[in-house]
């Protein structure tokens, strides 16, 4: 409200003590506005715009939000790749309409407001939805205060992001051929898999299969031959690459919880950086004390994760030592940094997801890599050259960290028209059935 505003309200009083009283109020309240926005004009948000594109493999979702000032806009991630047309709806019918004539100053209590308002809450849709919201706002302040997002968060306690990469293969020699190449390109940090998820795409024809049950184009994971071969594969790249590199590897959920456990104890010796999902999130606690009991191997948890429930225990039992939510499925950068806060209390670090994110996404991950002391490491993806044309100004990886420019907001802009030339594509927006050789259904 400008000062213009005030009076206006003021010029309602019914008395002229009245009105001499609301008078001052008005012009006090004003003050305080043109102090606190440092003489800016008030703002008000005029549209949101969703858009869907694929300019590589994954579908993303942006949201651009409008504001009354000419040329001022945000831009935030709300990609999910397997739902795209679900989160993009949810933004048009639900939260334009609520957001529409709103101030953008007003981040947090735009999101309390919107995360309340449909009652039940904390479904990945609607976070989604919510996180294009809020990472749209704050690259909006980074831009009206003409300063990168991370400066209204703290600042740099770090030059740029340190990521992971991904080696996989289906033989020991070609995950060390790929482990090499990275290492060249100066990644300090790189996951390996033998095969799939798993063990995912390892020969063999189930039994499943031979009995007519299911799909063909089911996938089969045989856990006997990933418990065997992964110890194996680790112990072969310690000693063709050497003790200096740190070896993250992904579980990704998909063995029983006595497996895990007993793996990752045979892990241990190895050294590894992390490992990655060992039970699926809705696993008794139970399991994640047995695991600590067990090994000292390092933790991370989270990829899947939507709720507080989630994550709130086994950060502050110290259960996990790295949090490794999709910053859109979790609502957004407000969440993502008062999860970081919470970890830093419980010496838990922070490696958010980074699959499926847009070049938007990955700027607002770094906003957050760049200034908490408990930074772990951050998912890398390297951006092809069409998502770099659809959005200018896309982080840059060079020597294995992420690097965002230095303009206000996340400084990366959107081509809408350029955009609708990579129109997203409806496969596969399932993942397909995973099972064991008797055909059990196994979490992806
Ligand atoms: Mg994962």
């Amino acid at each position: 409200m400008n000062r213009r505003d005030m009076i206006k309200l003021a010029a309602l009083g019914t008395s002229a003590g009245v009105l001499g009283a609301m008078n001052k109020q008005g012009e006090a309240m004003a003050a305080t506005y043109e102090k606190a926005t440092t003489g800016l004009a008030p703002l008000k948000i005029t549209d949101v715009k969703t858009f869907l594109t694929i300019p590589d493999t994954q579908n993303l979702v942006v949201v651009k939000i409008e504001t009354s000032e000419p040329g001022l806009y945000g831009l935030g991630c709300a990609s999910y790749r397997r739902r795209p047309h679900l989160v993009a709806e949810a933004v048009e019918r639900y939260l334009k309409p609520f957001l529409i004539g709103k101030d953008p100053d007003q981040i947090e209590d735009l999101w309390q407001t919107s995360f309340n308002m449909s009652y039940w809450r904390n479904g990945s849709i609607f976070n989604n939805a919510l996180s294009g919201m809020d990472q749209a706002l704050w690259d909006i302040k980074g831009k009206r205060a003409n300063m990168p997002v991370y400066q209204l968060l703290g600042g740099k306690v770090r030059f740029a992001v340190d990521c992971y990469s991904h080696a996989r293969g289906n033989d020991l020699e070609t995950v060390e051929g790929q482990v090499k190449d990275l290492m060249k390109k100066g990644f300090r940090h790189i996951r390996i898999q033998i095969g799939g998820y798993a063990g995912e795409g390892l020969p063999g024809t189930p039994d499943f299969k031979k009995h007519g049950f299911g799909s063909e184009e089911d996938i089969y994971i045989d856990p006997r031959i990933y418990l065997e071969k992964l110890p194996i594969l680790f112990g072969h790249i310690r000693k063709t690459c050497g003790k200096q590199v740190q070896l993250l590897h992904d579980i990704h959920e998909r063995i029983n919880p006595l497996d895990a456990i007993n793996l990752i104890k045979n892990l241990e010796e190895f050294d590894p950086f992390f490992i990655e999902d060992p039970f699926p999130p809705e696993t008794p606690q139970h399991y994640f004390n047995m695991l600590r009991e067990q090994t000292s191997a390092p933790i991370a948890m989270g990829e899947l994760f939507n709720n507080p429930t989630e994550w709130i225990t086994l950060i502050s039992s110290m259960l996990i030592d790295f949090i490794r939510v999709h910053v859109s499925h979790v609502g957004g950068l407000s969440v993502a940094r008062k999860i970081a806060v919470l970890g830093e209390m419980f010496n838990v670090r922070t490696a958010w997801h980074g699959h499926g994110v847009s070049p938007v996404g990955h700027a607002a991950n770094a906003s957050l890599d760049l200034v908490v002391p408990n930074f772990g490491i951050q998912e890398v993806v390297v951006f092809n050259d069409a998502t770099k044309e659809v959005f200018p100004g896309c982080p840059e990886i060079k020597d294995g960290y992420m690097f965002v420019n230095e303009a206000p907001g996340y400084g990366v802009d959107f081509d809408e028209e350029l955009s609708k030339k990579f129109p997203i594509v409806d496969e596969p927006l399932n993942w397909p059935p995973i099972r064991k050789y008797d055909g059990t259904a196994v979490r992806p």
